[in-house]
């Protein structure tokens, strides 16, 4: 029997009877499991007692349901859970690229990952080829080259919601022998599953829309388990591995070992157990908890998202809204193919005016708090350009649309009406003489 999304969403991954039937998944807050005994003790580090723990940095029970429950939610092969999206991007981007090569990926991805991509990546020899539109084939053909070794995008961009053209970036990567990694943040495992559509690797900051409630900060990384690691392009999965040595096992290479999922059982030992950034197991729980509710609250706050969004269609004092969920750009025909729930919660519009009018509106919302998270179960408002933005410089953000006189809003599960009218009182205060 296969199970469906709300089903998997409350169960897979756990079995109650290795827990002492606990009902809901138990927090496990202990560093360290007893080993017992000297033979058992072998038997689990050459990984022959399945589900066996040791030291909560390498894996911990509750973690471990979180992983195993979004892996399910995605469909791969196994999933790393880590302390933040960020963690998880860096331990994606360094699993695929370490030791030095290229990485093509658009200017308009998360602001701290643009950073990153731009300043901190090539002091590790990973270089980014960025362009301008993700769904522009040509010109990323024409960008890689010989040590190109990932084609990067956002399944729906922040903030202005591009939607990317999975199925055909993962054709021409392939196409390359590369890996396609998406960051699927905003959608959710439940609006989209990029692995359906031939990305190789899934990463999430699930601090947003999976926790739902703004209170743990953590990321996950999905493997979809059909690439081809065992190839010279990507020599470390290719190398001898210490950790792999067995009595009678000749090839101890992450390739070799593992096959298809090489790339999630690596990027554990050598990222999640080297680098550290664990998630601790009460912030797997957190994340487990909101996971319960996430269709239900995505899809009231999908509906609401699009009221608010023809609201501001309307408005005289809004100069443009960017929501792709609209179906009134040239991408309708991507939403309509890979968003058939909706695009998410989160989208942008431009104000017919200046930071100025922007402050006064962001000074005198009652209900939308002002603040740079995104994925909450309360409504959310921003100024990009001055602050989720402020890395990036103002040039390529105005090529992005974050102007000056953008705002972001993050759609929780407050009633509609409500928050129209707050927005409709704080427009006419930010335009008033
Ligand atoms: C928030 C976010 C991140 C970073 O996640 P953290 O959990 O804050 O580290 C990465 N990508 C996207 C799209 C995000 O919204």
């Amino acid at each position: 029997m296969s199970n469906t999304f709300d089903t998997k969403k409350i169960h897979a991954g756990y079995v109650s009877e290795k827990h002492n039937y606990s009902a809901t998944v138990p927090i496990y807050q202990n560093v360290a499991f007893n080993l017992h005994d000297t033979a058992r003790t072998e038997k689990i580090l050459a990984g022959k007692i399945p589900d066996s723990y040791t030291y909560s940095r390498v894996a911990n029970p509750t973690v471990d349901v979180f992983e195993k429950r979004i892996n399910e939610l995605d469909g791969g092969v196994g999933a790393v859970a880590v302390a933040s999206g960020m963690a998880a991007i860096t331990a994606a981007i360094l699993n695929v690229a370490e030791g030095g090569g290229r990485i093509i990926a658009p200017l308009d991805i998360y602001g701290a990952a643009l950073d990153e991509f731009r300043t901190l990546f090539p002091k590790f020899g990973i270089e980014t080829d960025f362009v301008d539109n993700i769904n522009d084939f040509e010109t990323i053909e024409k960008l890689i080259k010989s040590d190109t070794k990932a084609i990067y995008a956002e399944s729906v961009s922040n903030p202005i919601t591009n939607v990317a053209d999975v199925s055909g970036l993962a054709s021409l990567a392939h196409s390359h022998n590369i890996p396609l990694v998406i960051d699927n943040t905003f959608p959710t495992p439940y609006l989209f599953n990029p692995i359906k559509y031939g990305a190789d690797v899934v990463v999430y900051s699930s601090t947003k829309g999976i926790n739902g409630h703004g209170n743990a900060v953590s990321g996950v990384i999905v493997d979809g388990g059909h690439f081809n690691w065992g190839q010279k392009k990507f020599p470390q999965f290719l190398e001898k591995e210490i950790t792999l040595e067995q009595p009678g096992r000749k090839d101890t290479s992450f390739a070799g070992v593992f096959g298809k999922a090489a790339f999630i059982q690596r990027l554990r030992v050598k990222y999640l157990r080297l680098m550290g950034a664990v998630l601790s197991p009460f912030s797997a729980y957190l994340e487990l908890l909101g996971l319960e509710t996430i269709s239900e609250r995505i899809n009231k706050e999908v509906n609401t998202s699009l009221k608010i969004a023809h609201f501001l269609e309307k408005n005289e004092h809004v100069e443009m809204v960017f929501n792709s969920g609209l179906l009134n750009t040239s991408q309708k025909e991507l939403v309509e193919k890979y968003f058939p729930k909706g695009i998410g919660t989160i989208f942008s519009f431009q104000l017919k005016g200046t930071s100025k009018n922007v402050a006064k509106l962001l000074d005198n919302v009652k209900v939308f708090s002002y603040l740079p998270n995104v994925g909450d179960n309360r409504s959310l408002i921003v100024n990009p350009s001055e602050v989720t933005h402020r890395e990036v410089p103002k040039d390529e953000l105005i090529k992005e649309n974050v102007t000056d006189n953008l705002i972001r809003l993050s759609i929780g599960l407050e009633d509609a009406s409500d928050l129209i009218s707050d927005l409709d009182q704080a427009i006419k205060i930010a335009f008033k003489e």
